[in-house]
């Protein structure tokens, strides 16, 4: 099945027209994710000998982007189980077996959360606070505090990593755990924490883990503290950050629309003539409509160097986080610029523009934050500081 076939108008329009209820309810997006669900949407990425629909990492790339620019809150839900798949379908692909349990898993119907962030985690990967405890058979025990778990009410797996401080032997070079665990195990919660400005119907609540085991077999990968050249750090970083780059450059895509539209509805009563005949106002819409190209460009050559295994070296980091950066940079910009010329109508909360430019300042706090972003380009152009 195509994308075309799986993200139909008729969906994508359904889609749209619940976003703006699920924000002002802080509401978890359900008959979004249960249609994309029935539509397949979910196994798209699955290799078709798993069960899935076989897409490549470009095409799904631009169904984010395109799901993105009628509910950014739901593409970016559905996001992170994407990357999930978007990582073992890499691992795999490299010969690392122990992944095919997401790709079977995904195509069975089960959705996968991303539970690696914590709290003043700097590191992202590369540390954690979470501990890990490794016990006889195999299985691990994580207990700690992940935040901002979008899918937190529906996920049946939760990807997640922790460090197991007591490790001996030579595990102790490799403290860091990742596995899969399952929602109906017991020694998790939910804590409901999710009222944020934007991307709202992600309800993305924090996870205190007590205890929870992860079986050996559902264990994945164990790495050292800081960076490191696994396949499994490469596989998150372009995955992440491509697919997060796709939903921002989304919702660019619909201010610069939306703005348009807008500006078109709208006549000046010096000249009794729409806004889009104005040249100052066609100079803005026009320079934003060059960042979003601009951008566009940048996104489909990652997807498809992703896709492709290019050869960047250590080109790789900066090229992903520039990506990232020039996604939720311009996703405001072009959100400023479409909300400065549609007239003060748009400022109204229940606007679609207003609730756009909430859900792009989300795109702050995405890693590869800023200051690490400039950090890793800094490294590549300048060498490290020590
Ligand atoms: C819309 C959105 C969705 C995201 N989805 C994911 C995701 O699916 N998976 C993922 O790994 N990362 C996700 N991220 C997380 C993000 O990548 C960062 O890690 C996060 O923005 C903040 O990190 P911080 O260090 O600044 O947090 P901090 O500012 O230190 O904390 C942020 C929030 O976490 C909560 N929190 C902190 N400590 C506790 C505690 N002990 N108990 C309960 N709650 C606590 C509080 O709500 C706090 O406001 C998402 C971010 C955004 C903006």
């Amino acid at each position: 099945m195509s994308a075309h076939q799986v993200l139909t108008p008729e969906l994508l329009e359904r889609i749209r027209g619940r976003a703006a209820d699920y924000d002002a309810r802080n509401e978890f997006c359900y008959e979004d994710l249960d249609e994309l669900q029935a539509a397949g949407y979910l196994r798209a990425l699955v290799p078709a000998e798993y069960g899935g629909l076989g897409w490549n990492f470009p095409t799904l790339v631009q169904a984010q982007r395109l799901l993105a620019a009628y509910a950014p809150a739901t593409s970016l839900s559905v996001n992170m189980h994407h990357v999930w798949v978007a990582v073992a379908r890499q691992m795999v692909a490299g010969g690392a077996g122990e992944f095919e349990q997401v790709l079977t898993e995904a195509a069975e119907g089960h959705i996968f959360a991303f539970g690696i962030s914590e709290a003043g985690n700097d590191a992202v990967l590369f540390d954690s606070t979470t501990q890990a405890q490794t016990h006889d058979d195999g299985s691990v025990t994580f207990t700690g505090t992940k935040i901002f778990t979008t899918l937190a009410p529906v996920w049946t797996r939760l990807g997640l990593f922790g460090k197991d401080v007591a490790a001996t032997g030579a595990e102790d070079e490799k403290p860091l755990i990742f596995g899969f665990l399952e929602r109906e195990v017991a020694g998790w919660h939910t804590v409901e924490n999710w009222d944020m400005l934007g991307m709202r119907a992600t309800q993305s609540h924090a996870t205190a883990l007590e205890g929870a085991r992860v079986p050996a077999e559902r264990i994945v990968r164990r790495l050292p503290v800081g960076p490191n050249a696994d396949p499994l750090v490469f596989a998150i970083f372009s995955s992440f950050l491509t697919l997060l780059a796709a939903v921002y450059t989304g919702l660019g895509d619909r201010a610069v629309e939306l703005g348009a539209q807008h500006v078109a509805a709208r006549t000046a009563l010096s000249t009794g003539e729409s806004l889009d005949r104005d040249p100052d106002i066609r100079y803005k819409l026009a320079e934003a409509h060059l960042q979003q190209l601009a951008l566009e460009a940048q996104l489909r050559q990652i997807a498809s160097d992703v896709e492709a295994g290019a050869d960047h070296g250590t080109g790789w980091f900066p090229r992903l986080v520039a990506l990232r950066t020039s996604a939720t940079r311009t996703a405001r910009a072009v959100l400023d610029t479409a909300l400065g010329v549609s007239g003060g109508a748009q400022y109204h909360r229940t606007s679609e523009l207003s609730r756009l430019y909430r859900d792009a300042l989300a795109g702050v706090h995405h890693p590869s934050d800023d200051e690490s972003a400039h950090r890793t380009l800094a490294n590549h152009l300048l060498g490290p500081l020590n």
